[in-house]
């Protein structure tokens, strides 16, 4: 993470015209960096403007470059904790980069993906579960994972962690104690207590984690299969997939690898991926059917099919059949070649088929890649929270941590009945509190905020 001291700023709305476009600035030199750009209209100091108020001006150094509404956060009440300006221009990408040029040529320098929400977590704003909630609310397609994502930014999630952990926090305590007096009374009862309570909290994390599909899809894998006639790109979007996600995972047991099938893992999901033949329209040709049988079977086993289409040339016949073999399943539809003159919209795909969702991309640019990647994500772990009243939308880095939270537990009840040391025990639990601590972000490494705000965007 880069230093707190640093004013940081970035244009927080998409790039785009639109009514309004908003600069945000935040740290310690918020206030003098909108104070060396912004004029009031009616004289108003800034240094002395209270907290939570809009002021009208200009902004601009000699000529002005727009008429703005300033509005003034001071720390701590604001959503970086920080002190925070957020400049409301009109929304130009020409006037909002040039404001923002002012911004960084006057003391502030540009934010970095998700770091004004890095600096509402560090600075005690949020948690880290509800900073996670703020990704998945800009996200939201559907009601539920809004409604879901809302509830864990209001800290459902997290009180959760909190009250597992709170459970666990007094019999650590007990064995702290209890280390102090060699009292065989004592031991017994403690070990009783313990098993009953780890097994209580064991049963919570439990429940947890049915509440999301990614326990499976972490053991399992998620299956995803492209689709698309020859030369749409499947063989270029598979390369271009696992140079995005340069780590490959080890081959997960019971799958088999062949040449075309390929495991990577994105944002810590082990996906498998697999290029099917292809569907032709002849099926004389004896290789040609072994393909089509192969094509059927991963079609049958995908979690999730994507139908890959040439945005750059016309829709034809054998596209119209890649949409009607991947409708039998999850599917989403991947226009590739984007960065060519566009023969074909997602309207089109919405008019052939409902609405599943359609991205466009390059898998040679690279552009729109991240898209997909979100919308697999996204397919991989909602599955089943959308089927239910989620409350919050576990993710992978939930999930993995509760099922190392469950593991510790389960060797801190088997200590307990072996009668192990009581050292031992405490070293389990504290494994089971910190695994828990992670989630909520009260146990971090550096490295695991890196990863968690990299995926946001810039001015998040
Ligand atoms: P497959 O038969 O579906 O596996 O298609 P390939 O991945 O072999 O790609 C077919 C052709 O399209 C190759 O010449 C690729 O270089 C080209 N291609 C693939 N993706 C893109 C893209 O995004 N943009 C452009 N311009 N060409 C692409």
């Amino acid at each position: 993470m880069n230093s707190p001291e640093d004013t940081i700023a970035a244009i927080a709305t998409p790039l785009g015209e639109g009514g309004l476009g908003v600069i945000r600035i935040s740290g310690p030199k918020a206030i003098p960096v909108a104070q060396s750009l912004f004029h009031s209209l009616k004289h108003q100091d800034l240094s002395n403007a209270t907290s939570h108020t809009c002021l009208v001006g200009t902004i601009g150094v000699g000529a002005a470059v727009d008429q703005v509404v300033l509005t003034i956060f001071r720390a701590p009440n604001s959503y970086t904790g920080e002190d925070v300006m957020e400049i409301s221009a009109h929304g130009s990408p020409f006037l909002l980069q040039k404001i923002l040029n002012l911004c960084t040529s006057h003391g502030a320098r540009l934010a970095g993906p998700g770091e004004f929400t890095a600096r509402a977590f560090l600075n005690g704003k949020m948690d880290l579960t509800q900073a996670e909630a703020v990704a998945e609310l800009i996200r939201a397609k559907t009601d539920k994972s809004q409604a879901a994502a809302l509830a864990q930014l209001r800290g459902s999630l997290a009180n959760k962690i909190r009250d597992l952990r709170g459970q666990l926090l007094p019999l650590l305590a007990q064995i702290e104690v209890g280390l102090d007096h060699s009292d065989e009374d004592h031991n017994f009862l403690l070990r009783d207590e313990l098993i009953r309570t780890c097994t209580k909290v064991d049963a919570g994390m439990n429940e947890l984690l049915a509440s999301a599909s990614s326990g499976k899809v972490l053991r399992e894998g998620y299956r995803v299969a492209l689709l698309g006639r020859p030369n749409v790109g499947k063989s270029s979007l598979l390369n271009a997939l696992l140079k995005e996600e340069r780590a490959i995972v080890t081959p997960i047991a019971g799958t088999t690898r062949d040449t075309l099938e390929e495991t990577l893992t994105l944002h810590g999901i082990p996906v498998i991926l697999t290029d099917t033949a292809g569907l032709r329209v002849s099926t004389e040709d004896p290789v040609e059917k072994i393909g089509m049988d192969r094509t059927r079977q991963s079609l049958a086993q995908a979690d999730l099919v994507i139908g890959l289409f040439d945005g750059s040339e016309a829709f034809t016949p054998e596209d119209a059949q890649v949409i009607e073999a991947a409708s039998s399943r999850p599917h989403l539809w991947v226009i590739n070649k984007m960065d060519l003159p566009a023969q074909i919209s997602a309207n089109e795909l919405h008019a052939r088929n409902g609405n599943a969702e359609a991205i466009s991309l390059s898998a040679k640019t690279g552009m729109g890649l991240e898209s997909l990647l979100a919308a697999i994500e996204r397919n991989a772990l909602q599955e089943k929270a959308g089927a239910s009243e989620a409350q919050w939308l576990l993710n992978v880095r939930h999930a993995a941590a509760l099922e190392h939270a469950r593991t510790a537990l389960a060797q801190a009840v088997q200590s307990a009945r072996d009668k192990m040391p009581e050292e031992c025990i405490a070293l389990d639990l504290k494994t089971a509190l910190d695994a828990l601590g992670e989630i909520i972000g009260e146990t971090t490494t550096e490295d695991l905020l890196g990863e968690i705000f990299s995926r946001f965007c810039v001015g998040k």
